[in-house]
């Protein structure tokens, strides 16, 4: 039998391991999905605090990895992706990584960043020699291992690691890893990489440029946002030069984990529920209205939010329009954390009109579970929106989402016509409170008149496919191009 094809997969976090955000969720099922479907993909990430270190195997050794004045000692642990046999490695050292937080306290960063995912991003190479494993592809993600595809490209040129083609993957543009010029000696390339085609973005070291100029191919999270990070609009001034590599840059979108977000089956809501027999929704949404100290009412629609409070969840422009919108004859419940001035409204917001809009400020996942189960409509009136999760999670439970046409948003949710009764939610393009106003106020319209039309929304939405399969099958096509662009041949299986 033929060697499959060889993946490293290098993260910054995996959940079940480590979380911030939608990274965590793609590297927990993406190598799953493609360990199904033969790749012999392996996962790096740091040792962090909060990781139960003792179920974790010792591999015997150190990483060696050169750093700042000299190098740095780390030691390798490893275990599986729960579910699976995907080997997943953790860097060990402990000056790195054994703090409270992943990158820093809330709104700040730890100040050796810089160095701390250099040893990550150099160390997941040093790994695979010391393993004697030398992958065809290695997948970077975000700005924390973007120095992967300039190490390649340099330290490891000559050296084995060389052929292996890069992929590097935007789950955000907005960070980009950037610091002080001075910081480029503590990774180890020499300063002829400081200048503008490599590492140099306007008199700052930019990580996320570096990835972008140096690897194979590049993705991102959906169709939408590949274009749109091409645009000034959303290119956060790399916009030029993603344009400029647009043929090497693909949009693929997340999938869902489609076992812990299903209606049928969710430990976390009051009645199961599927697209043929929809009965326990209802029942969801008493129960939510009763959770949320709201009239338990059946004729009045009930609209839910979950996320981050941020401005890139347009939270801000909503909150100009939420007043408004609770003149209307419907209930809205809203889970968040995020900006304390957002928070500060919401919290007063729900003091002054308690009867019909609930705000809790705080993380509670089972929570999360429940608003997508017992709602209508979920409002996500994002800014920028990479791929987005929630929206694929109101889908599939037949809660249809009402939301901006921006990047994942837009390649994942089909407009209502009115016509054919045909869509699977409500879209607006504009950001700006009387779009959402409006469009909020559309959704209650058809709600209130025509009912068919919302059933039948709710089984086309609930029928929609987000699995991570079909996602699985797209970075395979990737990877084996980016394997073919790097050798110059066909990977031969
Ligand atoms: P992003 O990754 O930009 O925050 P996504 O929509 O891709 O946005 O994913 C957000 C994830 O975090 C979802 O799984 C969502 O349910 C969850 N989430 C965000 N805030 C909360 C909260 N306060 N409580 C529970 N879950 C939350």
């Amino acid at each position: 039998m033929a060697a499959p094809l060889k993946v490293l997969f290098v993260t910054s976090e995996c959940a079940p391991f480590a979380k911030t955000g939608g990274l965590a969720d793609v590297a927990g099922a993406l190598p799953k999905a493609l360990a199904g479907r033969g790749i012999d993909v392996r996962v790096v990430m740091p040792l962090y605090a909060g990781i139960d270190w003792n179920s974790l195997e010792v591999l015997e050794g150190t990483v060696v990895v050169p750093v700042a004045h000299g190098r740095a000692y780390g030691g390798v642990r490893m275990g599986t992706l729960p579910g699976s046999r995907v080997p997943i490695y953790f860097l060990d050292h402990r000056g790195y990584f054994d703090r409270p937080f992943l990158y820093g306290p809330p709104q700040e960063a730890y100040g050796d960043n810089l160095e701390r995912f250099t040893f990550l991003s150099r160390g997941a190479l040093e790994l695979c020699k010391a393993l004697a494993w030398i992958p065809d592809v290695i997948h970077a993600n975000d700005w924390q291992t973007a120095l992967v595809p300039g190490f390649l490209n340099t330290v490891e040129w000559a050296q084995p690691l060389h052929g292996a083609a890069s992929i590097y993957t935007i789950h955000n543009l907005a960070y980009q890893g950037v610091f002080d010029g001075g910081a480029l000696w503590l990774t180890g390339l020499g300063w002829e990489h400081y200048k503008p085609e490599e590492f140099e973005h306007f008199g700052a070291l930019n990580l996320t440029k570096g990835a972008i100029i140096h690897s194979t191919l590049l993705s991102t999270v959906s169709p939408t946002y590949a274009r749109e990070i091409q645009t000034a609009a959303f290119g956060y001034g790399l916009d030029g030069l993603l344009a400029g590599r647009g043929d090497d840059l693909i949009g693929l979108l997340n999938g869902i984990d489609a076992h812990e977000w299903d209606p049928g089956t969710d430990p976390y809501i009051a009645a199961h529920y599927s697209r043929l027999d929809m009965g326990g929704k209802a029942e969801c949404k008493a129960a939510l209205q009763r959770e949320a100290g709201l009239p338990v009412r059946d004729d009045v629609p009930l609209f839910g939010l979950v996320g981050r409070l941020t401005s890139q969840k347009g939270i801000d422009v909503l909150a100009q329009a939420l007043e408004g919108l609770l003149n209307l004859d419907l209930q809205f419940v809203l889970l968040g954390t995020g900006d304390p001035e957002a928070e500060a409204y919401l919290r007063w917001l729900d003091s002054v009109r308690g009867d019909r809009f609930r705000a809790w400020l705080h993380f509670d996942n089972g929570r999360a579970h429940r608003i997508e189960a017992g709602c209508d409509f979920f409002v996500m009136p994002s800014r920028y929106e990479p791929c987005g999760l929630n929206q694929l999670y109101s889908l599939r439970y037949g809660t249809l989402p009402v939301v901006r046409a921006t990047g994942g948003l837009a390649d994942t949710v089909n407009n209502y016509d009115e016509l054919t009764g045909s869509g699977t939610g409500f879209i607006f393009h504009d950001l700006n409170p009387g779009a959402i106003y409006d469009t909020v106020g559309w959704a209650l319209a058809t709600w209130y008149q025509r009912p068919a039309h919302i059933k039948a929304m709710q089984e086309l939405a609930m029928a929609q496919d987000f699995s991570w399969e079909h996602s699985a099958y797209e970075y395979e096509q990737l990877y084996l191009r980016a394997y073919e662009r790097r050798r110059g041949h066909p990977f031969a299986e």
